[in-house]
């Protein structure tokens, strides 16, 4: 049987034991989850999050110092940052859209009581200038995802531009990454009865209540997930990367049932750049270089939350926006992403920065709050196929540009 599979039934057992819980068997639930459960995603959690930080630095060194001529890097770059922002606007201005077809916040909400406590968002200016790390073991303790990036990618020119001079060093990095990557293949048997506990957690755990009263808001960000999916990702495959996109989607789907069971684009990393190197034939060159880089700054399911969310928040609040105001939307929820990593719940941190961009209250978020960790595993496992996809286009590109050169050659 495959992972895949498995992993769906471990989903599906987790669903059904989540909704008894839920529904049959509620004073069950505090017990099951704190010894059982809780500990099974825990233990998947923590085995494929200790090899994020590792994986991101080795993979990205050799994708570096695999690219010898410092344009092409500057290139693949750009071409990934502006694939990257493209996407992220198209899925607010679909996310904008469906807010105002559905109405999801037509109707009596109860503001009382709603308590949301504001933590303090990233300042993107600051993320910016912070990106270079004055202490790379810092960043790598504090896990600050930009800033590991930069420093592996300083260290992967250094190596390529030394060249033979430090072979050995290369050496042991290549042998780093391939011991790594058999461990993210033996953590993956582990990933069934995690994505059990992880699911039976969320369901159990979860408010019906909340769920009814919100079943609009939570259509209209499913319904734009799964267009974005559709539609955005589907063409860009299909037209961009040359691959049909049934094909995509089937051969990604085993990081993206990973992370939708974790909620969690950086915790899903050493298994979605696995997938598209098995699976997509993405180099590992540009896998290393795209995905870790998507991980943190491009996450489309979660602009698309905060989208739909904004919308639902002005129109309880009675608040009309303005062309103006919806465009701030566009350009804070795009800045927002970068440099805040890819955790379960963050895109409420980020859509406190969007609130307040246009004037509407912070505590609102307690609205969204009750059914957000059912949409955070959904908007992530959108989130880690945008970067997926990029990297298959970046690929495609790759490959024509040096059969492209090699004509010119011969
Ligand atoms: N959980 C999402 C991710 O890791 C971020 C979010 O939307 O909260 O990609």
């Amino acid at each position: 049987m495959s992972l895949t599979r498995k992993i769906l039934i471990g989903m599906g057992l987790g669903i059904v034991v989540g909704l008894i819980l839920n529904l049959a068997l509620p004073g069950w639930y505090d017990a099951a989850s704190t010894y059982v459960l809780v500990p099974l995603g825990k233990i998947f959690v923590n085995l494929i999050k200790m090899l994020v930080v590792p994986i991101v630095i080795v993979s990205l060194i050799l994708g570096t110092a695999g690219i010898s001529d410092p344009k092409k890097l500057s290139q693949i770059g750009g071409k990934t940052i502006l694939f990257f922002l493209i996407t992220t606007a198209i899925a607010l201005i679909l996310a904008l859209g469906a807010g105002m077809l559905f109405q999801p916040g037509a109707g009596d909400f109860q503001l009382d009581g709603a308590n949301f406590e504001e933590k303090e968002a990233p300042a993107v200016i600051e993320t910016l200038v912070n990106i270079i790390p004055a202490n790379p073991f810092g960043a790598m303790v504090q896990e600050s995802m930009l800033q590991i990036i930069a420093f592996s990618i300083f260290i992967g020119y250094g190596l390529s531009r030394l060249g033979d001079k430090v072979s050995g060093v290369l050496r042991l990095i290549e042998q780093a990454n391939e011991v790594l990557m058999y461990l993210v293949q033996a953590i993956m048997k582990f990933a069934p009865y995690g994505a059990f506990g992880l699911i039976a957690v969320a369901i159990g755990g979860q408010g019906m209540d909340a769920i009814m009263a919100m079943g609009k808001y939570m259509f209209a960000v499913l319904f734009v997930l799964l267009l974005h999916l559709v539609i955005t990702y589907g063409s860009a495959i299909s037209f961009l990367g040359k691959m049909n996109p049934i094909h995509f989607i089937k051969e990604f789907s085993p990081a993206m049932v990973v992370a939708f069971s974790t909620s969690s684009s950086s915790a899903t990393l050493p298994i979605s750049m696995k997938t598209a190197q098995n699976n997509l034939g993405v180099s590992k060159t540009v896998s290393s270089f795209v995905q870790p880089l998507g991980a943190t700054i491009n996450m489309d399911g979660t602009a698309i939350m905060q989208g739909v969310a904004t919308i639902f928040i002005a129109q309880v609040y009675g608040v009309e926006l303005g062309l103006g105001q919806l465009l701030t939307v566009i350009l804070t929820a795009t800045l927002a992403s970068i440099g805040t990593a890819g955790v379960p719940g963050v895109g409420l941190i980020m859509l406190s920065m969007v609130l307040t961009s246009v004037g509407l209250p912070v505590e609102a978020i307690a609205l969204v709050l009750g059914v957000d960790r059912l949409l955070d595993m959904c908007r992530t496992a959108v989130n880690i196929t945008g970067d997926a996809a990029c990297a298959v286009i970046i690929e495609r590109g790759e490959e024509s540009g040096a059969s492209d050169s090699n004509e010119v050659t011969a």
